[in-house]
C-alpha cells in the first residue's frame, strides 16, 4: 500500500504538449469537507482505506495543495453537440491533474472535476455543484458495481464557496479516474481544425497507451477503429439492457475506451418507457432511451469521418457496418441473462421484444420485473407480475411462450434464483433515491449520501434493514427535471 504523498505519476498526455491542453492550476473551493469517498476507487490506485482520512486528503481534492510531480492540464477538445458541431469545447471547468501508474502497472487519469476556470471555460465558472458531483460520483460507482464499464470516482468534496445556477448552490468537486480522457471529440477538434500531424499524435498516443495489441496489425488505426466500435456496441448494450439512460450523449461525452462518460441528467428507468428522456433540455428527444443505440453509431460515424486522414473510408465503413449487429448480439445475450434463459434459441429475440411492447404503456418498473421473475419459480413469479401490465391476453400469452422456453432449462429454482439474482439488481441508482440523499447532503447531512453508495455498490446483494432502497418510487420521484447545466 502507498501514502497518498507518494503516488507515482508518469504524465503522458501532457507530455503530448500545449497543441493539446493547457497548464491550469487548480482553484481551491473554500473550507472542503469530505462528502463520499469510494474505498474501492482508492485501492485503484493502492491507497488503504484509512488514506480517506488524513487532513491531506480533502486538501488535494479540494485543489489546496498538490503533488510535486502531478501537472495540471486542460485538455482541448470538440465535438457534436445536440447533432451540431461545436468548434472548441475543451475541459472548461476540470483539470487532468496527472497520470498515477499503479503497482499493477495500470494507469489512472486524476481528473479534477469543478477545479475553476480554464481556456475553454466560455463563459462558465468552471465550477461544479454538489448536486452534480454526487450525481456523477454516485452513477459512477453504481455502474461499476453493476459491471457496466464506466469512469470511476474517488471522493467528492463539498465547500462553502457560493456558485449560481438557477440559485445559489455550493462549489464541490469530484475527483475522477479513468484510463483515460480521450473522447470522440479529441479527434474532431484535431480533424476540423485541420492539424494532421497533431491527429496523428494523438491517434498514436492513444494506440501505444490503450489500443496496443492493435499496433502489430497491418492497419493500427483501422483496427483501433474496429476496436472503438466493438467496445461501444458492448457498452450500449449494457446500458439498454440494465436501464441506463445517458442524457447527453454528445461526441465529446463519449470516451474512446468505450465506458460511460460524463454524467448528467441521467436516469435509470423506473416505469419501462422505451422514449424516455431523462435530459430536461432535450426537446426533441434525441437522447431519449431508445434512441441511444442510432446515436453511438452516428457518434461512431462522427469520429470515422475524423479518423478519414489515418484510415480508408472502406475500412472505416466496413467497422461501422459491425456496430449493429455486435450490438445486437450482445443485447440479446444479456436479456437472456437477465430472464435466466439457458442456451439460446430463434425465438429469443422476438421473446424480448414482446416483453417489452407489453411493459410500454404499462406500469412495469423495469428493474423490480427481473429480479421478481427470478425470485419464485416462473409460474407464480409471473402470476404476480401480470398485475402491472395493461395487456393481460398479451401477457398471458408471452408468460406461457416464456415458461415453455424456460423449462428447457434442467436447474432447480434454487439454481435459477442464484443465477438470475446475480445479474439483477435488487438496488438501482434511481432518480429519487439520489435526490433525497442530495437535499440532505446539501443541508450537510452526508449519512444519506454514503449510505446509498454503500448499498449500491452491493447492488446484487440482499442487505439487511435497507430494504427502502428496494422500492418502486413514489409518484413524485417519477417525473423529476434534471437538466445539463450544473
Ligand atoms: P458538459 O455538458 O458537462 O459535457 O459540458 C460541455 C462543455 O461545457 C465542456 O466543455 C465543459 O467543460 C463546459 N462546461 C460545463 N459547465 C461549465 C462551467 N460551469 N464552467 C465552465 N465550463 C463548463
Ligand atoms: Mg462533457
Amino acid at each position: 500500500m502507498k501514502s497518498l504523498t507518494d503516488l507515482t505519476f508518469d504524465n503522458r498526455f501532457a507530455r503530448l504538449g500545449d497543441a493539446f491542453s493547457t497548464a491550469v492550476l487548480p482553484e481551491p473551493i473554500a473550507e472542503p469537507q469530505l462528502v463520499l469517498v469510494s474505498q474501492a476507487a482508492l485501492a485503484l490506485l493502492d491507497l488503504p482505506p484509512t488514506a480517506a482520512e488524513a487532513e491531506e486528503f480533502t486538501q488535494l481534492f479540494a485543489g489546496h495543495k498538490l503533488w510535486a510531480t502531478a501537472e495540471p492540464r486542460a485538455m482541448v477538445y470538440s465535438g457534436h453537440q445536440f447533432g451540431s458541431y461545436n468548434p472548441r469545447l475543451g475541459d472548461g471547468r476540470g483539470l487532468l491533474l496527472g497520470e498515477v501508474l499503479n503497482a499493477a502497472g495500470e494507469y489512472w487519469d486524476l481528473h479534477l472535476k469543478g477545479a475553476g476556470q480554464t481556456p475553454y471555460s466560455r463563459s462558465g465558472d468552471g465550477r461544479a455543484v454538489l448536486r452534480s458531483s454526487i450525481r456523477e460520483f454516485l452513477a459512477s460507482e453504481a455502474l461499476f458495481a453493476l459491471g457496466i464499464p464506466s469512469s470511476r470516482a474517488l471522493c467528492v468534496t463539498a465547500s462553502s464557496t457560493p456558485v449560481w445556477r438557477e440559485r445559489q448552490e455550493s462549489a464541490a468537486m469530484l475527483l475522477r479516474l479513468a484510463p483515460s480522457h480521450v473522447r470522440f471529440g479529441h479527434f474532431e477538434y484535431f480533424y476540423y481544425t485541420k492539424q494532421p500531424e497533431q491527429l496523428q499524435t494523438l491517434a498514436a498516443h492513444v494506440l501505444a497507451c490503450h489500443f496496443a495489441d492493435c499496433s502489430e496489425q497491418a492497419e493500427p488505426y483501422g483496427a483501433m477503429f474496429t476496436q472503438v466500435v466493438e467496445r461501444n456496441a458492448e457498452l450500449i448494450a449494457y446500458w439498454q439492457a440494465y436501464g441506463f439512460c445517458h442524457g447527453v450523449m454528445n461526441s465529446d461525452n463519449m470516451s474512446i475506451l468505450g465506458i460511460t462518460f460524463d454524467f448528467g441528467p441521467y436516469a435509470f428507468l423506473d416505469d419501462f418507457d422505451a422514449q424516455h428522456i431523462c435530459n430536461h433540455s432535450d426537446d426533441a428527444g434525441r437522447y431519449s432511451f431508445s434512441n441511444q443505440v442510432p446515436i453511438a453509431h452516428w457518434n461512431l460515424s462522427a469520429l470515422a469521418q475524423a479518423l478519414t486522414p489515418l484510415v480508408e473510408v472502406e475500412a472505416l465503413r466496413a467497422s461501422l457496418g459491425l456496430f449493429l449487429p455486435l450490438y445486437q448480439a450482445h443485447y440479446l445475450s444479456l436479456m437472456r441473462q437477465r430472464l435466466g434463459l439457458l442456451g439460446t434459441d430463434d425465438s429469443d429475440q422476438a421473446l424480448v421484444e414482446r416483453l417489452l411492447q407489453l411493459m410500454q404503456g404499462s406500469a412495469v418498473d423495469y428493474s423490480q420485473f427481473f429480479r421478481r421473475l427470478g425470485e419464485q419459480p416462473a409460474e407464480i413469479a409471473l402470476a404476480s407480475l401480470r398485475d402491472d401490465f395493461v395487456d393481460l391476453a398479451g401477457f398471458d400469452q408471452w408468460a406461457a411462450d416464456y415458461c415453455n422456453r424456460a423449462t428447457n432449462t434442467a436447474d432447480s429454482q434454487a439454481e435459477r434464483r442464484a443465477r438470475m439474482h446475480a445479474v439483477n439488481p435488487l438496488y438501482v441508482l434511481r432518480n429519487y433515491l439520489a435526490q433525497q440523499a442530495i437535499e440532505a447532503a446539501e443541508q450537510g447531512d452526508y449519512a444519506p449520501v454514503r449510505e446509498l453508495h454503500a448499498v449500491l455498490s452491493r447492488p446484487f446483494e440482499e442487505q439487511p434493514g435497507m430494504q427502502r432502497y428496494a422500492e418502486r418510487p413514489p409518484q413524485w420521484g417519477k417525473h423529476l427535471e434534471i437538466s445539463c447545466s450544473s
